[in-house]
């Protein structure tokens, strides 16, 4: 018999770093319909990597009249969706004229490292041992702040702009709430608080713009002299607005969530102690800490993790660079393969990694290291080195550098992690999963349904429209045909592996000093 929440959907809009979303939910949190798109990643220079503002949100629309159409020949009616959710990566910076609404250049993406030599300045200022304290981040080229400063000395259109008082910022659920509510028009100008929480300006306790992270970095240009969004909850009935054309139109976006924190939900991390690892193009893994922000003394950011009803839920996450983009690396760099599953299948060709240790430093390592003067190293390369050690320790860089976290996890809460739910393109592969679980030594769980960032921001939309009351209401959802692995290497062997990794990683320091 149907009832009213067989005919009751969410939408999600999941905005990538390398492709777009759109996907469509039932009550019992499964896609019924998706589309999925590729944009343009632009590297005008070794280290820098940027979106075109303008193609993400056409890729947005095109995502959803492709889910939409799919969703409507399988016999649904659009009229049943509820709600929209947005989730996004994060960090990557938009700037444009607030009085005409048009981006005055490319977005900065987070990966961009073209300001490694500007966060070390800013790293020498008095001072700035403090901010850590106060954003919950330190100064590194990932939080979107140098990207504004970057922008503000090296494009002139940009300072002009500035100079006459029209500029303003945004992360990318700011860029695509102002462009999907039609951009001037209704200028809806906001940021959610876990979005705000990667950009450096907020203060994670008051969730509002700190004035010694602005003082601090107004040395140059004035940092009130920038327009900044209303920073909001992730679940909100009315911040978001509505979108204001294609098949949706009319529809109101009730939830945002940036994309890690999304994930966080999607795995319903609701409990403090709760963790999630997702292995997309980089590896993020956050630990939920509850209602008290906890501040790493072990490399660590804290973040906001969600906020549906006022009172903010934080967590301690740990930043992987390269993942994914390892992966691909291999297979359009090396031409290993033409696909990211082959990879795996060849890092199954041989028993172990054969003593090869690869640090895929691309442009640094993140947490818990924090070394930027490193580039990709590899150790152990001997006369019988295949392209099979290559694909294995590839993949088993990913899982040292999470064990790596978790240790120091572990140490800045002082509990012991039960079990990691993981998720992200990366998880497809049972090799990297196992291994992950041998060197952590803590069953991995893998979800049969990994759009769990899409559904995270599903859930936070469907918390402000009444589509789930509660988390005891979110119980059944995502829970059937998980996968789990358990660890099966001797403690010692494992060790020794983690051993020759952090071996590996004191010697590679320096490299680019
Ligand atoms: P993002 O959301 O960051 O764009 P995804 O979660 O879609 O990333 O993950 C994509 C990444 O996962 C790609 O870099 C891809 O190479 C990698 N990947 C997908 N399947 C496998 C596999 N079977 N083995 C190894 N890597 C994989």
């Amino acid at each position: 018999v149907a009832s009213a929440d067989d005919k009751m959907f969410v939408g999600s809009i999941d905005q990538g770093t390398t492709s777009t979303r759109f996907l469509i939910f039932d009550k019992k949190g499964e896609p019924i319909a998706i589309h999925q798109e590729e944009f343009s990643q632009i590297y005008p220079n070794p280290g820098w990597h940027e979106h075109d503002p303008d193609e993400i949100i056409e890729t947005i629309e095109s995502c959803i009249e492709g889910a939409i159409r799919q969703f409507e020949k399988d016999g649904h009616f659009r009229e049943s969706i509820r709600c929209i959710g947005v989730t996004n990566q994060r960090e990557t910076t938009v700037l444009w004229d607030k009085t005409t609404g048009e981006a005055l250049y490319n977005a900065i993406v987070w990966t961009d490292t073209r300001t490694a030599g500007l966060a070390k300045e800013l790293k020498a200022r008095p001072g700035s041992e403090k901010l850590q304290g106060i954003c919950g981040e330190a100064i590194s080229s990932y939080p979107s702040v140098t990207k504004v400063l970057w922008m503000l000395k090296n494009v002139d259109k940009v300072r002009k702009v500035y100079e006459a008082g029209n500029l303003a910022f945004g992360t990318i659920d700011t860029w695509i709430m102002y462009k999907l509510n039609g951009g001037l028009e209704k200028n809806v100008f906001v940021s959610d608080q876990t979005n705000a929480s990667r950009t450096m300006f907020m203060d994670i306790r008051s969730l509002k713009y700190s004035d010694e992270m602005l003082d601090f970095f107004s040395y140059e240009y004035d940092m009130r002299k920038i327009a900044f969004p209303e920073i909001v909850r992730s679940a909100d009935i009315k911040a978001f607005g509505q979108i204001r054309s294609g098949p949706l139109a009319g529809k109101p976006i009730t939830g945002c969530l940036g994309d890690q924190s999304a994930a966080l939900v999607g795995q319903k991390g609701f409990d403090p102690g709760a963790a999630k690892n997702t292995y997309g193009t980089g590896c993020f893994l956050l630990y939920n800490t509850g209602k008290e922000p906890v501040f790493s003394q072990h490399g660590l950011l804290t973040t906001v993790a969600y906020n549906f009803d006022g009172s903010p839920v934080y967590a301690l996450e740990g930043s992987i660079a390269v993942a994914g983009s390892g992966v691909k690396f291999l297979m359009h760099n090396m031409g290993f393969s033409h696909a990211s599953h082959k990879i795996t299948e060849l890092a199954e060709t041989v028993q172990d990694n054969g003593g090869l240790v690869f640090v895929t430093a691309f442009s640094g390592l993140f947490a818990p290291y924090w070394i930027d003067d490193t580039q990709g190293t590899m150790f152990g390369i001997t006369q019988h080195t295949e392209r099979g050690h290559i694909a294995r320790a590839t993949l088993e860089a990913v899982c040292f550098q999470t064990k790596a976290i978790l240790d120091a996890m572990e140490q800045d809460s002082g509990k012991k992690l039960a079990e990691l739910k993981v998720d992200g393109g990366m998880s497809n592969s049972a090799l990297a999963m196992q291994t992950q679980a041998d060197l952590v030594q803590i069953p991995i769980v893998r979800p049969r349904m990994r759009e769990t960032t899409a559904l995270g921001a599903a859930i936070a939309a469907g918390f402000a429209s009444d589509v789930w009351k509660d988390f005891e209401e979110l119980k059944d959802v995502n829970t059937s045909g998980q996968t789990v692995f358990e660890p099966k290497m001797h403690l010692e062997d494992s060790r020794k592996m983690l051993k020759k990794w952090e071996k590996a990683v004191a010697m590679c320091k320096g490299w680019t000093a």
